[in-house]
């Protein structure tokens, strides 16, 4: 089974449905969820998958421990993790309200802390397991009005690379996913000048689509990943050439 953080929508939603279709059931969580949900879930029974779902905050360390047991009582041992639930507070750290630096960190970085620290041990056991973290070019090269999302972006890589030395002992790889500007309702929140620019940055020019994040998710899970481990991969159209 795969669990997928942030599944309701956009680049979650696409990786949970990617690894329906490579043969995994699937349960994902979400913050409010609603119809987005359902939808995701219909999507995945498409394609003949098993599935669970629920909210559940992923800052919540013991919501978190929560949801997991559930889903492993739904649908077996865990396999796969993919942390994708993820926020923006955008704003250049002059006017940054503290609580905003607060919350893009509690959930970007602490909610992948969160759904890995409870799910590494039992991976440890089974000698079994694989985890991809979305991080973002953001986090990789810093951007402008997103010190906090940065930060939280750049925390999420170093503490894979550290939790990806401290387990492939046990045969459990740890990457982590960089998009660039992805369509979905994250980006579709952003000025439409700031789209703009985005777009003139890009020398494939045009925006990526949360599907060829999820391609690229659904390699590094399989086995043709093997010896992968410990590695931020860039899916961003060329922008950080
Ligand atoms: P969306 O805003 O489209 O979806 C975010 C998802 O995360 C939703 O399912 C949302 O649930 C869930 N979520 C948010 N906060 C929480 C929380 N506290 N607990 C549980 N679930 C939560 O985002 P994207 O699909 O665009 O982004 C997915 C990931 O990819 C993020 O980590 C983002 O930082 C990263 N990324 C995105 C890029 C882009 O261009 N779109 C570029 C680079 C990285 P709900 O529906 O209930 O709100």
């Amino acid at each position: 089974m795969a669990i997928v953080t942030g599944g309701s929508r956009g680049i979650g939603r696409a990786c949970a449905v990617q690894l329906a279709t490579d043969g995994y059931d699937v349960a994902f969580c979400y913050r409010s969820g609603n119809d987005a949900a359902a939808e995701t879930e219909k999507l995945i029974r498409e394609q003949g998958a098993q599935v669970y779902h629920a909210p559940c905050d992923v800052a919540d360390y013991a919501a978190v421990q929560a949801f997991i047991k559930d889903a492993k009582a739904a649908l077996g041992p865990v396999s796969v993790l993919v942390n994708s639930a993820g926020i923006v507070r955008d704003n250049p750290m002059v006017l940054m309200p503290h609580e905003d630096w607060q919350a893009v960190i509690d959930t970007n970085l602490n909610g992948t802390f969160n759904f890995c620290r409870s799910i590494v041990f039992d991976f440890m056991k089974r000698k079994e397991g694989v985890i991809v973290n979305m991080s973002s070019i953001s986090g990789v090269y810093g951007h402008a009005t997103q010190s906090n999302y940065s930060a939280s972006k750049a925390g999420i890589q170093g503490m894979s690379a550290s939790l990806a030395k401290e387990v492939a002992g046990y045969g459990i790889r740890v990457n982590v996913v960089a998009p660039g500007f992805i369509e979905t309702d994250m980006t579709e929140a952003l000025p439409e000048k700031i789209r703009a620019e985005a777009l003139k940055s890009i020398p494939m020019k045009r925006y990526g689509g949360a599907d060829e994040v999820a391609y690229l998710v659904s390699f590094l899970v399989s086995d043709r990943a093997r010896y992968i481990t410990g590695e931020v991969i860039e899916v961003d159209g060329g922008v950080s050439l």
